[in-house]
């Protein structure tokens, strides 16, 4: 198995052992891409979501937040496109009985053709030592060429299906590149078939006629519908945004990377409403300013990139991906589309209200157009844990497990933990840890050895240990000690609250937006 394989299970498992994430309905056995968050989790999760909501709603004069109900009126969802098209392709083994989407089985491909070239430059790499010229391997090495060659073909194919609707195309491609099964190994496929990922209940009782209705499959479409309300009593001016945070779901056909495609999953999604004509200026700062974001959390720029969609939703004229470096590859986290007025005009057309603005300025008006910040909440959870990840050898011969998480997001600030469990230290401690507590998340652990718990605090990623010993009660001085470096130092506990507030405050992460 390939290292970072194995790197992403030792996460999956230390999320578990440490209470961040929980299969849901463990205790029966599971329920497929369902999570819960434990203790750990639902600090770690909140701090991101305060992070983000703090960034959008604090920092722009022009964006306001709402919290939108997850169940709306079914044609909403019409209007949308979803209902008609928010399918994915699916294909079933005969053989296995496992179910996959096409279009996974059809990139996952292209992948391993990536695979080979990377496979070539590399032994090139190893045979030319330090004369290695990628960028003209790449170039001109035949075999590259032709695996290239090959990778764009598909790739044109693909898109042209995919674009179509072509699933008699999506099958043969499947074949003619002699796909098999993971499973099975075999190639009994199925035809390709549509499934709509929204999960449908029913809203009233039976005896009154009851109504079909969607679980929202993305929170973004409850912005739309209140865009009067909120533009009207915010008096709001153009351009300005709309935030919300809320749960969307999704039927994903193959749900798989642990909370990285889930059924049930949170958004936080950002509409910023711009005069038409001004939308690609608008889409160019948001990516700008949502990259920033992520960059500030100082996980290591090098793990982001853009992915530029070179097909776009037919209602779209710009939209990229920001990709971040999973143990699996680099992966979209957060999507920035420029959706032109297609939204609010689709609820116009569909509930007859007018939906417009008036500029002042123009002395017109208009359907906004809308640029779309959307990123999943446990993607970014996700990437936090996976880069945060760290079994570190120490001089000493001993080994541990850190969490370095930005201190902003750690789900405990600091530990309070008396060396003895006697001597009044113990009493010390408690006090110490009375006065932070109003300001700070904070543990308070006697049990075992101060190297145990240091360790204990390592595993989830505290970022300070406050050691109270004998020399606290003649002083009233503290040990505090760094979690990435190790290094301990004496502070007075009356500058502990100041200290502590500094380091690991979220607002050093927002003012590096700035
Ligand atoms: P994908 O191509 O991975 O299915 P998408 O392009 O359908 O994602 P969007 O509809 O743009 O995703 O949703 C915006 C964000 O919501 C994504 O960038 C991702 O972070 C998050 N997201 C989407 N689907 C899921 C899911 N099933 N589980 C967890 N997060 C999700």
């Amino acid at each position: 198995m390939a290292k970072q394989e194995d790197v992403f299970k030792t996460i999956v498992s230390h999320a578990k052992e440490y209470g961040f994430v929980f299969q849901s309905s463990e205790i029966y056995d599971g329920l497929s891409a369902v999570y819960d968050y434990g203790q750990m989790g639902v600090e770690l999760k909140n701090n991101i979501k305060r992070y983000w909501w703090e960034a959008m709603t604090m920092l722009n004069d022009n964006i306001v937040g709402i919290d939108s109900a997850i169940f709306m009126h079914p044609t909403i969802w019409k209007a949308s496109g979803h209902v008609d098209a928010f399918n994915d392709p699916l294909i079933d083994n005969r053989d296995s009985k496992k179910r996959y989407r096409a279009d996974v089985l059809i990139e996952d491909e292209m992948g391993k053709m990536e695979e080979k070239i990377n496979k070539e430059v590399a032994k090139a790499a190893k045979r030319f030592g330090e004369s290695f010229d990628e960028a003209m391997f790449r170039q001109t090495n035949p075999r590259v060429l032709d695996i290239q060659a090959k990778i764009d073909q598909l790739r044109d194919r693909f898109a042209k299906a995919m674009s179509e609707n072509d699933l008699e195309d999506l099958k043969q491609i499947i074949i003619d590149h002699e796909i098999v099964c993971p499973i099975s190994g075999t190639r009994n496929w199925t035809d390709v078939r549509q499934f709509n990922l929204m999960f449908k209940t029913e809203m009233g009782s039976t005896a009154d006629g009851a109504m079909d209705v969607y679980l929202r499959p993305e929170t973004a479409q409850g912005i739309f519908v209140n865009y009067l309300n909120v533009q009207k009593t915010g008096r709001m001016r153009i351009p300005f945004g709309i935030a919300q945070i809320g749960k969307a779901f999704r039927n994903e056909i193959v749900a798989r990377q642990f909370i990285f495609r889930m059924r049930e999953f949170e958004q936080m999604e950002m509409q910023f409403f711009v005069r038409p004509g001004e939308e690609l200026k608008y889409f160019d700062f948001w990516k700008e300013t949502r990259m920033k974001w992520h960059k500030a959390l100082g996980m290591g720029d090098e793990k982001y990139r853009y992915h530029d969609h070179e097909k776009l939703a037919h209602y779209a004229n710009a939209a990229t991906d920001i990709e971040f470096k999973m143990p699996f590859g680099f992966k979209e986290v957060e999507g920035i589309h420029s959706r032109t007025n297609f939204d609010l005009g689709q609820h116009e057309k569909f509930s007859g209200k007018k939906i417009q603005y008036f500029d002042p300025e123009l002395n017109e008006s208009y359907t906004p157009y809308v640029i779309e910040t959307s990123i999943g909440v446990d993607r970014m959870f996700l990437t936090v844990m996976c880069s945060c990840y760290e079994e570190q050898a120490l001089e000493n011969g001993d080994s541990r497990v850190v969490l370095h998480f930005p201190a902003a997001l750690a789900p405990v600030k600091c530990a309070v933990l008396p060396l003895l469990k006697k001597d009044g230290l113990p009493e010390k401690a408690r006090e110490i840890q009375h006065k932070l507590r109003f300001d700070f998340t904070c543990q308070y652990d006697e049990k075992d050895s101060i190297g145990k718990r240091y360790r204990r605090q390592d595993a989830i990623g505290t970022p300070y240990c406050i050691t109270i010993d004998h020399q606290t009660l003649e002083d009233n001085t503290v040990t505090l000690r760094h979690r990435d470096s190790m290094e301990q130092e004496r502070v007075d506990v009356d500058t502990l609250a100041q200290r502590l507030g500094q380091e690991v405050s979220l607002n050093n992460l927002l003012r590096k937006l700035l």
